[in-house]
Parts: C-alpha cells; sequence; structure tokens
C-alpha cells in the first residue's frame, strides 16, 4: 500500500490495484491474508478455475501458491475477459477425454444442450 497515493500494486504481477479491488484485475491474484485458522499466510491466491453460481454470477476460486488453501472471490467489472476466457477455457485446451469423441458427443446432446444418453448402449 503507497499511503501518498492511496495505490497498492499486485504482488503478483504489478498492476496498480484500486482501494475496491479484492483482486488483481489483470492477472485474477490476490493476497493471502487470512487463513481459516485465522493467521497472516501472505502467500498468492493464483486463479485455478471458475465457478457459475446457481444465480448466474461468476465466482473466480483460487489456491493459495504457500499454503494450499483455496479461496473464491467474486468476479469484479474490471476483471480481464481474457484472462477469465483463459481460464474457462483451460479445460477445453487439455480435455480429459480423447478429442474424437467431442463430434460424437455433440451429437448424443443433439443441439438442445441435453448431456443424457452419454452411456446409452446404442
Ligand atoms: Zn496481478
Ligand atoms: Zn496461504
Amino acid at each position: 500500500m503507497d499511503l501518498e497515493t492511496g495505490t497498492r500494486r499486485c504482488f503478483s504481477c504489478g498492476f496498480e490495484m484500486a482501494e475496491e479491488d479484492a483482486h488483481c484485475p489483470n492477472c485474477l491474484c490476490s493476497l493471502h491474508e487470512e487463513t481459516q485458522e485465522e493467521w497472516e499466510c501472505g502467500g498468492i491466491l493464483q486463479p485455478i478455475s471458475l465457478w457459475v453460481k446457481d444465480d448466474g454470477s461468476w465466482e473466480i476460486l483460487q489456491k493459495c501458491s504457500l499454503c494450499g488453501e483455496l479461496a473464491a472471490t467474486p468476479r469484479a467489472p474490471r476483471d480481464n475477459p481474457l484472462k477469465l476466457l483463459q481460464l474457462a477455457a483451460r479445460p477445453l485446451a487439455d480435455p480429459p477425454f480423447p478429442l474424437e469423441r467431442i463430434g460424437e458427443m455433440t451429437r448424443l446432446m443433439g443441439g438442445s444442450g441435453s448431456t443424457e444418453g452419454y452411456y446409452d448402449e446404442p
């Protein structure tokens, strides 16, 4: 925290954060200030995934680089959309199933968004 200007910089990428930013809008990291045991960790919470809540709002899941604790922070309007997309696309860029099956799976979903039928016998 710079007391003269009131600004603080991201501990991960150096981006100038605003007072109201709960996490860095540029790299989506934040400082792990307090753990569940209420001691100060000081590690960097790095974004690992996105989570869409039932009400449609997005949260960024973070994991501490130091203690490994998981945290969630609500998506903010200033968040870097490219970084959000990168997070959302990461599992798709490295899918845990063979890519050749994607066409088949899309057909099973029938364009209606249904995910039933995957385990049905043909
Ligand atoms: Zn940052
Ligand atoms: Zn930590």
